[in-house]
């Protein structure tokens, strides 16, 4: 194998915690070397305040992973990018769709690799269910995302923030995946429900239309206690298919047929290093073009207050 990247990590924080550090631990084509965060810290490597610092006092390094909520990506993206770094960039890649576009220009000017990363089109099941549809014929589609804002995102400021999008943080990760598997499609209609004291919403029905015509709908709700739901369902001419659990499981007409081990953070990795080692760059903006979408054409709706 050739020689370990050397990286970064900026915004240390609970993603870091749960996934970037075990996945970059167990993975031999990175070693990490330094952090940055104005409060978080990872043991036994040199932590920085900000990501300059970082970049200023370990010229070694030549990639960096950025897990600050998505309003603040951009200025730390646009510094690792001007100093030749790689760059791998949490989900949502930005906070608009035009400053990642300007990313993109950035990173092939500079010569170095960009990284739009998306995890839940690495759940296990979402390239079982890719091909499924592609040997059949789709009838229609529904998305169904229903969390509980408390249990996963709880005292999260910058998610209720604008820029932080609200149920669309969870909701854009069924649109990484359904942008993945279902054919191109586009928002025909949006109602999107505010709180009345936040600034993003926390629930949306959304219902898109497939270029030749078929429909595909979505139904995003934070404020769902009991079971979770994070399903994708198709109807299609070889059977009604439910890719179910963030990706996770694929069951046609009620048998599951594909059911594997989690390891969305691992393969993450394993295809900035590829891109990386090929000079490549890989930034696929639809699901953040339907989210901006979803913005520009919903209607919006005042509802209760939300208090964590
Ligand atoms: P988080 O813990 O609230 O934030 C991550 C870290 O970013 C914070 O600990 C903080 O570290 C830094 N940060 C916060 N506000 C900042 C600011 N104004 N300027 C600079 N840095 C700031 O959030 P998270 O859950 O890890 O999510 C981070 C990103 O990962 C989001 O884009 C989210 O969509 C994505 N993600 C989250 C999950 C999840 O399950 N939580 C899953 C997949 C992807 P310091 O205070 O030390 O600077």
């Amino acid at each position: 194998m050739s020689q370990p990247i050397k990286i970064g990590i900026v915004g240390v924080g609970k993603i870091v915690r749960d996934q970037h550090l075990p996945a970059l631990a167990n993975d031999g084509n990175f070693r990490l070397i330094a952090a940055a965060s104005r409060h978080g810290k990872v043991d036994d490597i040199p932590n920085f305040p900000t990501i300059e610092a970082m970049l200023d006092a370990v010229a070694e390094l030549e990639a960096v992973s950025l897990c600050m909520p998505p309003q603040f990506r951009y200025d730390a993206a646009r510094t690792a990018l001007e100093a030749k770094k790689h760059v791998f960039l949490e989900k949502p890649p930005g906070a608009t769709v035009s400053e990642v576009e300007d990313l993109k220009v950035l990173a092939a000017k500079n010569g170095v690799s960009l990284f739009a990363s998306w995890h839940s089109r690495y759940a296990p099941a979402v390239e079982a269910a890719r091909g499924f549809l592609a040997s059949t014929r789709l009838r229609s589609a529904a998305i169904v995302w229903k969390e509980d804002v408390r249990r996963w995102h709880p005292n999260q400021e910058w998610i209720w923030a604008p820029g932080g999008f609200g149920v669309f943080d969870p909701g854009i990760n069924a649109l990484s995946i359904a942008t993945h598997i279902l054919p191109a499609m586009f928002i025909t209609s949006a109602v999107l429900d505010f709180p009345e004291n936040r600034a993003a919403p926390v629930a949306a029905q959304v219902t898109f239309r497939t270029s030749n015509g078929l429909p595909v709908t979505m139904d995003l709700d934070w404020l769902q206690t009991g079971p979770q739901s994070w399903d994708i369902l198709a109807d299609t001419d070889a059977g009604k298919m439910v890719l179910s659990g963030g990706g996770s499981r694929l069951a046609i007409d009620g048998q599951i047929v594909h059911e594997e081990a989690e390891a969305e953070y691992p393969m993450l990795y394993r295809q900035f290093a590829e891109i990386v080692r090929s000079g490549a760059s890989d930034v696929d903006l639809a699901p953040l073009q339907h989210v901006a979408d979803a913005f520009m054409l919903g209607k919006r709706n005042v509802v209760e207050a939300f208090f964590d």
